[in-house]
């Protein structure tokens, strides 16, 4: 295993350092690839903060929506499991699951497989011939033979345009808190009818705000979940997997690649109409009679009148706002990686700023990887979430140890 060691040792070395693969990302995808490159004996770098999204970009208190048993990472030894973490930590599986438990469970996988994390942001990918050289944000240079990105969601936050115009003291997006102690006592405007729309209402209630939920379809409320307790027959009838119960969810999880040999077409189809945004019935209690639900209706009209928002639905109704909070998902857009070197962005072939895949994850740039929510696309649903990241992370790092095996020889 190697990793790097010595951060002051690389700073002064005159030399660009070496590695056979770096990793960009730190979180569930970045880290279970990287777990899995380090198996191979590859030399391997890995940069970004460790559960960044889930430590800065969560609020306090958020639950998940994925059982314990559909959110492990993977190594290859299988060691660094969500169950073997509950036993030597003496705590028990419990849904649903406090994101506090998921993070300490990652940051426990990340300290035992994929030690000497470096969590400097990578400014700059570009590429030298058959290697890349990446630049660190602070000055220090490496090269590789291979690069997967894994950098995650925040970059792709959606903000719709027709909202753009409200300005940042009025208007953000959900990934940008994680404590809403600031809006207690104030009224907000939550956009969006998926779990996090739900959940962030429920968590804005709980600290003292009053909130309005505007989602332009009825908000698709899931059934009890009682996964842990369903019959044979049940499960025959509707396995249990990582995204949710059903078959069509099973073989995107046990056939994992299957998907990405769909036409293009097919794929946006089933994207687009299979996972529509729904909310756990856990969440029922906390909002319903508590916050204002305007349930199939759209906006038409957001106005900012002296550090407040009027607001003015389709159906007529209208009220007065302190806050904005989008919870309009995310959209993958290749231009906003900014730290992808424009020169080697305008290589990635890409359909309407998505890089386009092959089977292994692998862009158009030989030894450029895309894996997490980049690559949802080409391969589906399943790595939108957790559950997805061991498939990605084993077949991403076999391409990649092929890839250094070639370059070398
Ligand atoms: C509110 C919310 C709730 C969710 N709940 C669930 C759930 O219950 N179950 C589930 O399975 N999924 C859930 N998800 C989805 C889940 O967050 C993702 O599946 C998962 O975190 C994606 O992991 P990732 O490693 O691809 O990216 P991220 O977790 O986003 O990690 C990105 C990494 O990239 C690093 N990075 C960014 N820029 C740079 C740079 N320039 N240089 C170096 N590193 C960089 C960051 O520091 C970070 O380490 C939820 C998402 C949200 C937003």
């Amino acid at each position: 295993m190697s990793v790097i060691s010595d951060k002051a040792q690389l700073q002064q070395s005159t030399a660009i350092a070496q590695y056979d693969v770096v990793v960009v990302g730190a979180g569930p995808y970045g880290l279970t690839a990287a777990a899995h490159l380090l198996g191979r004996g590859l030399k391997v770098a890995v940069f970004g903060k460790t559960l960044e999204l889930w430590r800065e970009h969560m609020p306090k208190g958020m639950f998940l929506r994925s059982h314990w048993w559909a959110t492990n990472l993977s190594d290859p030894k299988k060691q660094y499991s969500f169950e073997k973490f509950f036993r030597v930590s003496q705590s028990k599986p419990c849904y649903p699951v406090p994101m506090e438990t998921f993070i300490d469970y990652a940051l426990w996988f990340q300290k035992n497989a994929v030690p000497n994390v470096d969590e400097t942001y990578v400014a700059s990918v570009e590429r030298k011939g058959s290697k890349f050289l990446v630049t660190l944000v602070d000055g220090r240079k490496l090269e590789a033979l291979a690069v997967v990105m894994a950098v995650g969601l925040y970059y792709y936050a959606n903000m719709p345009p027709e909202y753009t115009h409200l300005s940042a003291d009025v208007m953000t997006h959900s990934f940008e808190h994680k404590d809403f102690s600031r809006f207690k006592g104030k009224n907000l405007l939550v956009i969006g009818g998926g779990q996090s729309a739900v959940e962030y209402t429920a968590l804005l209630l709980e600290s003292g705000a009053s909130v309005h939920l505007v989602s332009r379809r009825p908000v698709n409320w899931l059934a009890p979940d009682h996964s842990e307790e369903r019959s044979l027959l049940e499960q025959i009838k509707s396995p249990n997997s990582g995204i949710a119960p059903g078959w069509k969810n099973w073989v995107l999880e046990y056939l994992p690649y299957l998907f990405h040999y769909l036409p293009q077409s097919r794929k946006d189809h089933y994207i687009r109409n299979h996972y529509n945004a729904a909310a756990s019935d856990w969440l029922r209690d906390r909002v319903i009679g508590k916050a204002v639900l305007h349930e199939g209706v759209n906006i038409k009209t957001l106005k900012e009148i002296d550090g407040s928002v009027e607001v003015t639905l389709e159906d007529g109704t209208t009220f007065l706002v302190d806050h904005v909070m989008l919870s309009t998902g995310y959209e993958v857009r290749l231009g906003r990686l900014d730290m992808i070197h424009p020169s080697l962005r305008a290589e990635v072939h890409t359909e309407i700023n998505i890089p386009q895949l092959s089977s292994v994850f692998e862009s158009s740039v030989p030894g450029l990887y895309f894996i997490g929510l980049t690559s949802l696309r080409s391969f589906g649903p399943l790595y939108r979430f957790v559950v997805g990241a061991k498939a990605a992370g084993e077949r991403v790092a076999a391409a990649a140890a092929r890839r250094v095996a070639r370059v070398r020889a």
